[in-house]
């Protein structure tokens, strides 16, 4: 099999449960996996309680998660995602997943994002499939979505819009006092080069639907 199929599978309706602390993966959730008996929670706690109540009557088949999130809705973010798969065993969810972001972009390094290239590739990958007490798992990096989810602030300039490295002056001076044409922003006239001027920047989200497909793939 050389490509999982990127659209969601519709022809199997399932109960899915997303847990995700981020609103853009909530919506890429809603986006890429229309048309499941579809849940979605924004903490570890949440997401317990939900798997909890419809163990009653009838279990989440699918659990998909992110790693890093607050315990409750709001406080310090941890790999709670390593927790909650290992709940969705124990809750019976025979398909289950961790998708978080690659560590160390931008200015955070996040270890346990970077450890996870220990159980596989440093890319998403469909072909890591793990088998705990009968169901079936993936720890993995996650694939987004092929069409933008959103838009959202400029991580570059923070959303003003302006170049950081002259303050929008399109000069640069040294420490020696000496003046240049700004390199980053030539091509934007002292508008930030990410965004080029704009402040905003097209966000994508998480491609829950692919996972699940893989996920539940022969
Ligand atoms: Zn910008
Ligand atoms: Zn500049």
């Amino acid at each position: 099999m050389k490509h999982a199929p990127l659209q969601p599978i519709k022809e199997k309706i399932m109960k899915v449960l997303v847990i995700d602390d981020n609103e853009i993966n909530r919506k890429s959730a809603r986006d890429t996996l229309e048309g499941h008996d579809l849940t979605i929670a924004d903490s570890m706690s949440a997401g317990g309680l939900a798997m909890f109540h419809a163990k009653k009557n009838l279990p989440f088949e699918a659990v998909l998660t992110d790693m890093n999130m607050p315990r409750e809705e709001e406080g310090e973010l941890a790999a709670y995602g390593f927790i909650i798969a290992l709940m969705a065993v124990q809750y019976g969810a025979k398909y289950i997943a961790m998708v978080t972001r690659k560590g160390g972009h931008d200015d955070k390094k996040d270890a346990m994002a970077e450890a996870l290239s220990s159980l596989g590739p440093w890319h998403y990958t469909n072909k890591q499939r793990l088998n705990i007490n009968g169901a079936r798992v993936m720890f993995v990096y996650a694939p987004t979505t092929s069409e933008a989810t959103g838009e959202g602030s400029c991580p570059s300039c923070s959303g003003s819009g302006t170049c950081k490295y002259c303050d929008g002056t399109g000069i640069f001076v040294d420490e020696d006092r000496r003046q240049d044409n700004c390199h980053v922003c030539h091509n934007s006239q002292g508008g930030c080069h990410r965004c080029k001027g704009e402040g905003k920047v097209k966000i994508y989200g998480k491609d829950w639907g692919r996972v699940l497909s893989d996920l539940i793939a022969p």
